[in-house]
C-alpha cells in the first residue's frame, strides 16, 4: 500500500492537500515536520505535514514530495489543535493561520536560479551585450539568483533577458528553496596553547619588542582574560588594545593567537535585578481571591482601576508560575507603547524573560520559538502582542492579557481576523493553564462573563498608596464660547490649571483625538473641500509639512493656494488635531516645552521610546497626544490631564462608541496624578450632560456597564448576541452594490430578521475599493457551527457566480 501525507499549505485554499511519500518516507515524517511541494505549475511551497496515512486521494492523483525539510517537528501538537481552531471558529484557513503563525523564515518559499544549459553548445557571437555579461558569469560560478543578476547587468527589471537567455538555450532555470534564518556566529579569540607555558610566553613577548602594537594586543588580552571568565570577543579585544583588525590578523596569521567562532543568540538581556515587591494588603487580597477563583475556574478578571498595583500582581503570579517550572506568556495589545513595562520585568525576571515582537528581525523571532520550543530557561516568560499566541509552548502555566479591554488585540486584516484574548483561552485550555484578564475598564463582554460566573472576578478599587482617584470635572465649552471665554480651544479653566500645574513643577498631559493639524479644509467662497482621491474622506491639513494627507491611504499633496474648484485664494482650515493644539499651547507657553505624540511623530523603531522617555526626564512640559497616551504608561509627575473634547469620540457611528469612549477617558484620566497628590482631570465637552460623561467624571464603571449591557440587550449585541460581519470589496461600485444585494438576500432568506444591511458603511472607499457591508447576529441558542456552514455554503454559491468574480468577501467573525 502506497503512502501519503495530509499537507497544510501558506495560501488560502480551504483543504489540506494529499502528497506520495515512500515508506521511509513515512516512518520519518510526523505532524508538524516541514516538507517542500510543487503546487501549480512549478511554484514550490513549504507545506507542512499535518497527517501521514495511507488513503490515497480521491479526485486527483498525488504528486510526489520534492523534499524533507526538518528532523523533528517545528510545530507542536497543540499548535495543530490552535490552528484548527481558529479556522474553524474565525473562518478562514488553516494556511491563512499558518501564514500569520511562522516567523517568515520557516515559510521558505522558492526562489528563482538560473544555470548554464550544458546540453547546448553557444555561440557567443548571437548574444547581445547584456545577456554575454549574465553568459560569463555562468562560467565562473555555477548559479545566479536573481539579485545577482540585477547586480551584473545593474538593472531591476531582468525578466526579459533572462527570457531570452531561455529562448536561445543559453540557460535553464530552477526553483531553489532557500533557508532564510541565519544563525548569529560570533568571533571570539584566545592565546594559541602553544604559548601556555610560561617560558614559551616569555620568549614570545622577547621576540616581540620591535612590534609594540602586537605586543599591547597580547598585554590586553591578558588583562581582559585576568578580569572576566567569559570567553573573549575580537570586537572587544579590538576596542580594548585601541588597535586594528589588521594587527589582530597577523597575530593569527602567525599562530599566536587563535580565533574561533560560536554560535550565539542575539536577543540577550543582561540586566540588573530587582527584588519582587512585596504587595501590601489589598494587593495581597487580590492575589489570594485570584488564586482561590482558579482552583475552580480557568479564568479570572482583575478588575482594578488605573494604579492600583494591577502590574505587582501579575508578577506574583509570574513568579509562583516560573517556580513551578511551567511557562508564562504576558499579552499587551501593543509593544512599542509598553516600553516602560517592560523594563519593569525585565528588572524582575531579567533573562527569563523574552519579548516576542514583529519589529525584531526574522532571525530574532526565530530564535525566541526556538527558545520557547525548547523550553530554554530564558523563554520561561514571554512577552508579546498578539501574535505572541502562535508560539510553541510546551507547558504553558499562565497566560495575563493585559489590558484585556483593548481592542487592537483583534485582528482586522489580513485572516486570520482572530481575537488574541478569546484566541488565548482555547490556548490555555490546551494546557489546562490559567488565564488572567486585567483591566481598569473590563469590556462589557468580559464583565458579563464574569458577572455570570463564567470568568472568576476580583476587584480593587484603591490606588496604591491610598493616592486618590483623580478628581474629573467636566467643562462647557458652549457656555464659554458664548462667554468669550476660549482661547483658541482652551478655555480658561483648562488654561489656568495649566498654568498652575506648570508653576508647581508638574507636568501635563493633553488628550486630542485627532492628529494632524485640522481635519478639513473648506473654501470660504464656493465651501468645496479637497478630497482623497482614492478615498472618500476629505484630506486633513498638516502643517509641518504644509500638506493635505489621507489617513486612510497616506495619499499626500502640497497645501493649496487656491480653491481647486473656483480658485479662491480664501480657504479656511476647520476642526482641530494634536499638531495645532501643540501649536496654540506652544504659543501661550513661550517659557515652557510642549511636546507631541502621535502616529507622525513616533514613526520609526524607537520613536515612542524616544518621547516617553522625553517626558519622564521632564525634558517636555506638556505632552500632547492621541490614544497613545491612554496606554498604560506610568509617568511620576503628571498632574493635570486635560481632554481637549469629548464629543467627537461620543459620536462615533458604532454599538460600542460609548463604551470605548468611556474606557479611553478612563484609561487617560488615569495618568494623572498616580504617586502622591490627587490628580486633576478636565474634560471639554459640548455636552456635558452627556450619561457617559457623568459617569466617567465619577468614576462609575459599574453604572456604565448597567446602561450599556441593557442597551445591548435591547439593540441584540454582544454578549447576548454574536456578530459575524460580511464585506464586498471591489473597485467597480455597481459590482460591490449588485454582489453584495445577491449575498445578503440568500443570507436573509436563511437569517431573517437577524440580517443588518445590506448597507454602505460612512467611508465607503478606501484606496480606491468600494466597500459594502452586511452584518449577522446569532442568538444565544443558535448553532455557531452551523450558521457558519450555512455562511460558507451560500458563500460557495456566490463564488460560482461569473459576473461577481472578482470581488472580494471577507468575513470577520466577533467583528470589533
Ligand atoms: P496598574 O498596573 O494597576 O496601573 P501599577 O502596577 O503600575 O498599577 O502600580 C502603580 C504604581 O504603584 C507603580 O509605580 C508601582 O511601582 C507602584 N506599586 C504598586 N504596587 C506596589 C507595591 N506592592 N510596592 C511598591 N510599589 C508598588
Ligand atoms: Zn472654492
Ligand atoms: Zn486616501
Amino acid at each position: 500500500m502506497p503512502y501519503f501525507i495530509d499537507v497544510i499549505l501558506p495560501i488560502p485554499l480551504d483543504k489540506e492537500f494529499t502528497y506520495g511519500i515512500n515508506k521511509n518516507e513515512a516512518a520519518y515524517l510526523q505532524p508538524g515536520m516541514r516538507v517542500a511541494v510543487q503546487f501549480g505549475k512549478s511554484k514550490v511551497y513549504t507545506a507542512l505535514v499535518a497527517k501521514v496515512h495511507q488513503n490515497p486521494p480521491l479526485v486527483y492523483e498525488a504528486k510526489e514530495i520534492e523534499h524533507i525539510l526538518d528532523e523533528t517537528p517545528i510545530i507542536t501538537s497543540e499548535q495543530l489543535k490552535l490552528w484548527s481552531w481558529i479556522a474553524q471558529y474565525y473562518m478562514c484557513t488553516k494556511g491563512e493561520v499558518m501564514r500569520a503563525a511562522l516567523p517568515s523564515a520557516f515559510l521558505l518559499e522558492s526562489e528563482t536560479i538560473i544555470l548554464k544549459n550544458d546540453q547546448t553548445v553557444i555561440d557567443e557571437s548571437i548574444l547581445k551585450d547584456d545577456e554575454f555579461l549574465i553568459y560569463e558569469a555562468l562560467q565562473h560560478q555555477s548559479l545566479l539568483r536573481i539579485q545577482e543578476v540585477m547586480n551584473i547587468v545593474s538593472k531591476k527589471n531582468v525578466l526579459p533577458v533572462i527570457k531570452r537567455l531561455i529562448d536561445k538555450e543559453v540557460i535553464v532555470v530552477q526553483e531553489e528553496i532557500y533557508e532564510q534564518y541565519k544563525p548569529k556566529i560570533v568571533r571570539y579569540i584566545k592565546l594559541h596553547q602553544d604559548f601556555y607555558k610560561e617560558e614559551a610566553l616569555r620568549s614570545l613577548l622577547d621576540t616581540m619588542t620591535r612590534a609594540p602594537k602586537q605586543r599591547e594586543v597580547l598585554m590586553q588580552l591578558f588583562t581582559l582574560q585576568a578580569t572576566t571568565v567569559k570567553p573573549i570577543k575580537v570586537e572587544e579585544l579590538t576596542k580594548q588594545s585601541n588597535s586594528s583588525s589588521a594587527v589582530i590578523r597577523t597575530l593569527i596569521d602567525k599562530g599566536i593567537l587563535l580565533e574561533y567562532f560560536v554560535q550565539t543568540d542575539r536577543i540577550n538581556f543582561e540586566g540588573e535585578k530587582n527584588a519582587i515587591k512585596e504587595l501590601n494588603k489589598y494587593q495581597n487580597k487580590a492575589f489570594d481571591e485570584i488564586n482561590d477563583s482558579f482552583s475552580e475556574k480557568e479564568v479570572c478578571l482583575l478588575h482594578g482601576v488605573t494604579s492600583s498595583g494591577k502590574t505587582e500582581i501579575y508578577v506574583q503570579l509570574i513568579e509562583k508560575t516560573i517556580q513551578n517550572g511551567r511557562q508564562v506568556l504576558y499579552l499587551l495589545p501593543e509593544i512599542a507603547l509598553t516600553t516602560q513595562l517592560i523594563s519593569r520585568l525585565q528588572e524582575y525576571f531579567g533573562e527569563k524573560l523574552t519579548v516576542y515582537h514583529s519589529k525584531y528581525s526574522v532571525n530574532e523571532r526565530v530564535e525566541a520559538w526556538n527558545n520557547v520550543k525548547n523550553r530554554k530557561a530564558k523563554a520561561q516568560i514571554v512577552i508579546g502582542a498578539r501574535s505572541a499566541i502562535f508560539l510553541p509552548f510546551v507547558d504553558l502555566g499562565l497566560i495575563i492579557v493585559d489590558e484585556e479591554h483593548e481592542s487592537t488585540f483583534k485582528q482586522y486584516d489580513p485572516a486570520p481576523r482572530y481575537h488574541a484574548r478569546d484566541t488565548a483561552i482555547v490556548l490555555a485550555g490546551l494546557f489546562s493553564a490559567k488565564v488572567l484578564l486585567g483591566s481598569a475598564t473590563p469590556s462589557i463582554e468580559t464583565y458579563y462573563n464574569a458577572k455570570q460566573g463564567k470568568y472568576g472576578l476580583v476587584e480593587l478599587m484603591r490606588r496604591f498608596g491610598d493616592v486618590l482617584m483623580p478628581e474629573i470635572n467636566l467643562v462647557d465649552i458652549k457656555t464659554k464660547y458664548k462667554k468669550k471665554q476660549m482661547t483658541g480651544h482652551f478655555s480658561d479653566t483648562l488654561l489656568e490649571s495649566i498654568q498652575d500645574s506648570l508653576k508647581e513643577g508638574e507636568q501635563i498631559i493633553l488628550f486630542q483625538n485627532r492628529r494632524g493639524y485640522s481635519p478639513v479644509v473648506e473654501c470660504n467662497t464656493c465651501g468645496h473641500s479637497p478630497q482623497c482621491p482614492n478615498c472618500d474622506v476629505s484630506l486633513t491639513y498638516h502643517s509641518f509639512r504644509n500638506q493635505l494627507r489621507c489617513h486612510y491611504c497616506g495619499h499626500h499633496i502640497a497645501m493649496l493656494q487656491q480653491c481647486m474648484a473656483c480658485h479662491s485664494t480664501e480657504i479656511s482650515t476647520k476642526g482641530f488635531g494634536t499638531e495645532q493644539i501643540e501649536n496654540e499651547l506652544q504659543k501661550l507657553l513661550p517659557d515652557h516645552i510642549v511636546g507631541r505624540m502621535d502616529q507622525d511623530t513616533t514613526r520609526g523603531k524607537h520613536g515612542y521610546e524616544k518621547i516617553i522617555s522625553r517626558f519622564e526626564n521632564g525634558e517636555i512640559d506638556v505632552l500632547v497626544g492621541t490614544q497613545m497616551l491612554s496606554k498604560g504608561l506610568d509617568f511620576r509627575n503628571v498632574s493635570l490631564v486635560g481632554i481637549m473634547n469629548a464629543d467627537n469620540l461620543l459620536n462615533f457611528p458604532d454599538f460600542r462608541a460609548h463604551e470605548r469612549s468611556f474606557q479611553l477617558m478612563q484609561q487617560v484620566s488615569g495618568r494623572a496624578g498616580r504617586t502622591k497628590k490627587q490628580g486633576k482631570v478636565l474634560i471639554q465637552t459640548y455636552n456635558p450632560f452627556h450619561q457617559i460623561l457623568q459617569q466617567v467624571s465619577v468614576n462609575d464603571y459599574g453604572g456604565m456597564y448597567k446602561d450599556q449591557i441593557e442597551e445591548r440587550q435591547q439593540y441584540k449585541y454582544p454578549p447576548f448576541y454574536r456578530i459575524i460581519k460580511i464585506t464586498a470589496k471591489h473597485k467597480d461600485y455597481n459590482k460591490v452594490n449588485d454582489a453584495m444585494n445577491w449575498l445578503a438576500k440568500s443570507l436573509i432568506n436563511v437569517f431573517k430578521d437577524n440580517v443588518l444591511g445590506p448597507e454602505f458603511p460612512p467611508i465607503s472607499r478606501i484606496r480606491n475599493q468600494y466597500h459594502k457591508n452586511v452584518l449577522i447576529k446569532i442568538p444565544q441558542g443558535q448553532s455557531l457551527i452551523k450558521t457558519k456552514e450555512v455562511i460558507h455554503k451560500i458563500n460557495n454559491s456566490f463564488k460560482s457566480i461569473k459576473e461577481f468574480s472578482g470581488v472580494r468577501i471577507i468575513i470577520n467573525v466577533d467583528n470589533y
